[in-house]
């Protein structure tokens, strides 16, 4: 049993049949997935953005397993957690009411509707790398013209899909080794967000509710309940998390998180009552700690669109 061979991500085992697929940097992988073998099936959580990664993350899943995915989970309707899930389509594909209904909005219609999207995003990309004032900008803008460019390369064969609704706002996914829960507390970094917490494990994985050394993207979500629910998760007794960005993490990275997620809505409120305008949110130093964090794009662009200052 090998974990090597996969190009876009790289697996590691976080508990005795628990991997964890961590994006590289190829472009194929933005946010993590992960895969969990039950004993008798094998579910898989998050399915990358492009099809490529999303189909050796289902050749993965058999080489560890056995078996393909009986079952997949879509954490958020972010596209890179969701691109993927064609691949996963044989199988019910399962997310949180709201998630589905938010991923069903952002159906292009048609091939020549979708491509025209990859299109415009590869201008805006090109445009901001031309134009970059940062480094950290014209990473951003290298990094997802090379997503783009795949998209567009793929975009053929692409099949936009829609999970199936979850029963409420959990599930109980009984195996012959191991008891999964799938569960949401609502939304913090979107709308709606859901993780799969494995009790014998000590372990969950959080979608894009944990971000590990990366700064978190914030501008779809709110603040302080994301805190909330990252401290209802600590309470889960937790040792190891699979987050959404960056490696596994434990019960540190969840109460680092919060804190900052705290902060953040404090350096918000003070914005908002000073009066502060964009360049003025740009000289505010990231929460301690997180300074040498990837992503501090993420954080200006987070406070900038809670404060209403950004163009959207
Ligand atoms: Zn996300």
């Amino acid at each position: 049993m090998s974990l090597s061979g996969y190009p876009h991500f790289t697996l590691a085992e976080a508990a005795p049949g628990v991997y964890a697929a961590l994006a590289g940097d190829t472009g194929a992988c933005i946010g993590n997935a992960a895969i969990i073998d039950l004993g008798d099936r094998t579910l898989v959580f998050d399915t990358f953005q492009t099809v490529v990664a999303a189909a050796d993350l289902r050749r993965a899943a058999l080489a560890l397993t056995g078996r393909s995915a009986a079952l997949s989970v879509i954490s958020h309707w972010h596209s890179d957690h969701t691109g993927g899930a064609q691949v996963f389509d044989d199988a019910p594909i399962l997310a949180t009411a709201r998630t589905c209904e938010l991923i069903a909005g952002e159906d292009p219609g048609d091939l020549d509707a979708y491509t025209a999207e990859i299109d415009a995003w590869l201008d805006r990309m090109r445009l901001l790398r031309d134009t970059a004032k940062t480094g950290h900008q014209r990473a951003r803008a290298e990094n997802n013209l090379k997503v783009a460019g795949l998209l567009k390369d793929e975009a053929p064969g692409f099949r936009f899909t829609v999970p199936a609704p979850l029963d409420g706002d959990g599930m109980t996914f009984e195996g012959s080794e191991r008891t999964v829960e799938v569960v949401s507390y609502g939304g913090g970094h979107t709308e709606s967000d859901l993780f799969a917490h494995v009790p014998d494990a000590d372990l969950v994985v959080a979608g894009d509710l944990l971000w590990v050394r990366n700064h978190p993207r914030v501008d779809d979500g709110d603040p302080v309940a994301w805190a909330e629910i990252l401290e209802r998760i600590d309470g889960l007794g937790v040792r190891s998390v699979i987050p959404g960005h960056g490696g596994i993490g434990g019960k540190a990275d969840l109460d680092y998180l919060a804190g900052y997620l705290r902060t953040m809505a404090d350096l918000v409120d003070d914005a908002l009552t000073a009066g502060l305008d964009t360049e003025a949110l740009g000289a505010i130093p990231a929460p301690g700690g997180s300074e040498d964090w990837d992503g501090t794009a993420r954080f200006y662009g987070s406070l900038t669109s809670l404060t209403g200052l950004g163009s959207g």
